[in-house]
């Protein structure tokens, strides 16, 4: 755990979330700010800075993410229409710098983003 990152005290409990999903090494929360009707994060509970920063070693939980993001896109009614974002750096309006997977659904989407 990174003491200072936000993500890390969600992933502990430290900081509370609007939980979706949680196991040994993933959560699962709804967005503070959500763009879209239904806004959810997946994050895994080991710190990595960003998709920027994903090995080999990290493929396969970065996988597992990919297929609970759609696990729960399915339960909360989106599954045929969500959009998967992960940003990586400021340049790109990453603001918290713990990976994490944005799911979005629930109304229209253009492409591409704006
Ligand atoms: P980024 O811009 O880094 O890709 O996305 C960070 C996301 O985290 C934003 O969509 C923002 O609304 C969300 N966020 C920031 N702080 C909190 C928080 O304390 N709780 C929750 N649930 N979401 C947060
Ligand atoms: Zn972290």
């Amino acid at each position: 755990m990174s003491s200072d990152c936000l993500f890390c005290k969600i992933a502990s409990g430290a900081i509370p979330a609007a939980k979706l999903y949680e196991d040994d090494e993933m959560l699962a929360f709804r967005d503070i700010s959500p763009q879209a009707p239904q806004h959810f994060l997946v994050i895994p509970k080991q710190h990595i800075s960003g998709p920027g920063a994903v090995t080999a070693t990290e493929a396969e939980l970065v996988g597992k993410m990919v297929a609970r993001a759609g696990e729960i896109a399915r339960e909360l009614g989106i599954g045929e229409g969500f959009r998967l974002v992960m940003n990586n750096g400021a340049a790109v309006g990453q603001t918290v710098f713990h990976i994490h997977l944005h799911v979005l659904g629930g109304r229209p989407m253009g492409w591409p983003p704006g």
